[in-house]
């Protein structure tokens, strides 16, 4: 089961109110089962990329979007993570069925 930690408002920015790092999931507000369920597919792509090389994989792509689109918020939700996230979030069984490496 993923860890989820409650940390101060402060530490997000813009609309953002949780990231998962290295599996454990920090936010500022209570989440909703499909928010949870968000988090968990991140969890599960950092597990399966062995963490570093997810961040920097991540980073990398959306500083990519970002020269394409010139929009923080355009280029976040084209990041392959995000749209395998954003995509299957409200299916609860997803993560028992997800196949490995398929970012989408
Ligand atoms: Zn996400």
């Amino acid at each position: 089961m993923t860890r989820i930690i409650h940390i101060s408002k402060l530490w997000f920015r813009g609309g953002y109110y949780a990231i998962t790092l290295f599996g454990v999931v920090f936010t500022c507000e209570e989440l909703s089962p499909t928010e949870i369920n968000h988090e968990r597919i991140h969890a599960a792509q950092q597990r399966e990329l062995l963490y570093i090389p997810f961040y920097i994989w991540y980073v990398l792509e959306w500083f990519l979007l970002l020269l394409k689109y010139h929009n923080w918020t355009k280029a976040y939700f084209h990041i392959r993570f995000e749209q395998e996230a954003y995509r299957h979030q409200e299916d609860i069984g997803y993560l028992k069925r997800r196949k490995h490496y398929k970012y989408h």
